[in-house]
């Protein structure tokens, strides 16, 4: 059976990181018939995690990755959150006490720091020396008469190479000389993740970890315990860095990367687009092609084509992805995307007529080709609703200097004076009858007229433009300028 997990320490919104080690395994199970459960490891939090949770789920649903167990849909290796597991974990404790395995350390917070200090003093790395491996049984009991609790500490073997082959980074191994005794439960009982997550990844069967790289070196102390349990050691897979586009490690607030699922769907990205560009962070596929609908990915992916080396956040090319699934999808998907970026800006009021609500969705229409990502809508559609035409652009503006653009204008404005319908169909005639009227065609002609109306060389269909300014905002822009 194959059996992987996702196992967040849930304290916040869905990031990027979490959402790709998701993802990755995810795949996985689908493609090899397997689960997927989602576990949460709380025992290191001290606040409740409700909110945390249910973004999880909120972040990952929207991804459209779904799962086979978790706290939401229950399953057989339940409860999936680690602190309502505490009496699952007891016998484990005992194993390893009765063993010699583990041992109580009474030292306090203080001792500890003290000790650190005096390592660092010395130019060591700081570690926990081990004193309370031998306590007799009346130090022990002398201890407890002061009212010190004692943590449980893992008994680290002296003078051994951890070894493990992992899926992405091949041979990796530790020499156990440089771990100290570890905490695997604090003096108010509660097990720390290193001891709490063996127990659940055995106890819910799971044959192969996914995980982020920063928990490499928690693994050679995982199978120090596996073994020391006589447990059977699972397949591990680490998951390289996502670097920012300076290719360093991100920070929190670091702006040159969107972070959090959330952020995507609030500045309008299609999940579809997400979950296929958060697919190729370190895996690549085997052709060129990089557009891949989830299915596809299920059938390709494959943990041989994950990089070792840290995959790099690319803005432009999430912008490029997204705008691709953007131009094939539906427009009313799209436009209900968008209005409420409209709405948000004020560009719009809250409350549409049906009149204005057809007119911004053809307006949305006009930009689909265009737009990266919903709100982007709001900027690119700036012109449709300032009072003047704003000319920045100085080859635009030597656009209007040429001699034919006042004749082109005065020809157009007339047009659309007399026109008697205003609709995009009736453009097409416009624009012809101003070809006939001076003679001009081509670019001085289609060119002038855009530059005049949106101040942009560039832009959507020009007869749209138009219809969608309306009759009195051309003509007053036209006005203006002559
Ligand atoms: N709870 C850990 C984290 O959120 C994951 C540990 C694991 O996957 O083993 O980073």
């Amino acid at each position: 059976d194959f059996r992987v997990r996702y196992a967040p320490s849930p304290t916040g919104h869905l990031h990027i990181g979490g959402a790709r080690t998701a993802l990755f395994n995810y795949l996985l199970a689908r493609k090899e018939g397997g689960q997927f459960i989602i576990r949460f490891e709380d025992t290191d939090q001290t606040r409740h995690l409700e909110a945390g949770i249910q973004n999880q789920f909120d972040g990952l649903e929207w991804l459209g990755v779904n799962w086979d167990e978790s706290v939401d849909v229950g399953g057989p290796y339940g409860p999936y959150r680690q602190t309502e597991r505490l009496d699952l974990y007891q016998p484990f404790i005992d194993q390893l006490l009765a063993q010699g395995d583990a041992y109580h350390c009474y030292c306090s917070e203080a001792e500890l720091e003290q000790e650190r200090a005096e390592q660092e003093a010395k130019g060591q790395m700081p570690m926990y020396s081990g004193k309370c491996r031998h306590l007799t049984e009346q130090q022990k009991q002398q201890y407890q008469a002061e009212g010190r609790k004692p943590s449980t500490r893992f008994r680290v073997p002296a003078d051994k190479v951890i070894a493990f082959e992992d899926r992405i980074r091949e041979h990796v191994e530790f020499e156990s000389a440089g771990i100290g005794d570890f905490i695997i439960v604090r003096p108010d009982g509660i097990p720390t993740y290193n001891f709490a997550v063996i127990l659940d990844d055995h106890l819910m069967k799971i044959t192969l970890v996914i995980r982020g790289e920063e928990h490499l070196t928690n693994t050679p102390r995982q199978i120090m315990m596996y073994e020391a349990l006589g447990l059977p050691v699972p397949e591990f897979a680490h998951l390289s860095l996502i670097l920012n586009q300076d290719r360093k490690k991100m920070s929190k607030r670091d702006e040159s990367i969107i972070q959090f699922m959330e952020q995507y769907k609030e500045l309008g990205y299609l999940p579809e687009a997400v979950l296929n560009f958060i697919a190729l962070l370190g895996w690549s596929p085997k052709g060129e092609e990089e557009i891949f609908t989830k299915e596809e990915l299920i059938a390709q992916f494959s943990l041989d084509r994950v990089s070792k080396s840290p995959a790099v956040f690319d803005m432009d090319k999430l912008n490029w992805m997204n705008n691709v699934y953007i131009k094939k999808a539906d427009k009313d998907r799209i436009a209900e995307l968008s209005l409420p970026h409209l709405q948000k800006a004020g560009r719009l009021p809250g409350t549409l007529t049906a009149e204005q609500e057809q007119w911004a969705r053809s307006l949305i229409g006009l930009y689909q080709e265009q737009l990266r990502y919903a709100a982007e809508i709001v900027p690119l559609s700036e012109l449709f609703f300032r009072d003047a035409v704003s000319f920045e652009d100085e080859e635009a503006k030597a656009v209007l200097a040429e001699d034919h653009a006042k004749i082109v204008l005065r020809s157009f404005l007339s047009q659309i004076e007399q026109a008697a319908d205003f609709n995009v169909d009736a453009m097409k005639g416009i624009m012809k009858a101003v070809q006939t009227e001076t003679g001009y065609k081509g670019k001085p002609l289609f060119m002038t007229v855009r530059v005049a109306l949106t101040g942009q060389m560039h832009g959507p269909d020009l007869n749209m433009t138009i219809y969608l300014l309306g009759k009195e905002t051309v003509m007053n822009r036209v006005n203006t300028l002559l």
